[in-house]
């Protein structure tokens, strides 16, 4: 049990991906599950997108049943089968107050107050994330969650899944992995490392992935999945208690942001190489990597 009072921000330092979300819902679930939303209060008009109409009277006095992820989705179960969904963007977190809550910032939009007298605090300096609320029945035909791919870290996630997925794709394969419709919850940390365990060039087509080397692929992103949540669980229970901000991103990457340095724990004497692909650094050897 944690103790009585403690503020935890649950969150990263960069943008959250699939284990980053994780953490964040693994961290809530003992404070949300059960409760009763006693009071929810909505500071702004939107955030990427409008608050749905009423969104605040429509949670208030709910209880949520179950806590879960989509992707980089946050789903709570409320008790009368509406579920709220909720992504953090690019730098959305949220904070937990068990104690009496600070005055509120000026980038908390959201608070959530249970019938516990837990604070839950939705906390979005760019605004990128968003909330909505799905009607009962309605989450396998939304928008938004209709078409994404195969969870990663589900059982039906392999070698031959994901070579299925990238069947005839001429895009890079860095590219293919960010496509959330070809699988759940990846960015561009989880993408970088699982190509380096894979020894995959983050260039090649798609396409060319065949069925030895998908199988060594969609075992090195479950792989770099689990350690990112392991090393956010023990980041969380560290934080319990202490005063300094999680440290969730304290654990090391092999290649992601390092530019210029030595190739970890590859036969190669080189260093890690940085090019940009749609925009967006890619971290690699190109001799581990082919
Ligand atoms: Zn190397």
């Amino acid at each position: 049990m944690p103790p009585p009072y403690f503020s935890c921000l649950i969150a990263t330092q960069s943008v959250p991906e699939l284990p980053e979300v994780e953490t964040v819902v693994r961290g809530l679930r003992p404070h949300l599950e059960g409760a009763t939303l006693a009071q929810v209060v909505v500071r702004r008009p939107d955030l990427r997108q409008p608050f749905p109409k009423d969104f605040a009277r429509r949670l208030t006095g709910r209880r949520v049943v179950s806590l879960s992820r989509r992707a980089k989705y946050i789903l709570a179960q409320l008790d009368d089968d509406v579920q709220l969904l909720a992504h953090l963007g690019m730098s959305g977190r949220m904070v937990l107050h068990t104690g009496p809550p600070p005055p509120p910032g000026k980038h908390d939009h959201v608070v959530f107050m249970t019938d516990r007298g837990t604070q839950v605090v939705f906390s979005d300096p760019r605004r990128f994330g968003l909330m909505t609320l799905i009607a009962p029945g309605e989450a396998p035909s939304h928008p938004l969650l209709r078409d994404i791919g195969p969870e990663p870290l589900g059982n039906a996630f392999d070698g031959p899944l994901l070579a299925e997925r990238l069947r005839g794709k001429k895009t890079p394969l860095k590219a293919a992995l960010l496509d959330q419709r070809v699988v759940a919850g990846l960015g561009n940390i989880y993408v970088c490392e699982a190509l380096f365990q894979a020894g995959l060039s983050p260039r090649r087509q798609a396409r060319t992935v065949g069925p030895v080397r998908a199988v060594r692929l969609a075992t090195a992103i479950r792989e770099v999945l689990h350690a990112a949540i392991a090393a956010g669980g023990s980041s969380l229970r560290d934080y319990v208690g202490s005063s300094g901000e999680l440290g969730y991103f304290q654990h090391n990457f092999s290649v992601y942001d390092r530019e210029g340095q030595p190739c970890p724990g590859c036969d190669c004497d080189g260093t890690v190489r940085r090019i940009v692909q749609s925009g967006r650094s890619t971290f690699f050897c190109p001799q581990r990597q082919r």
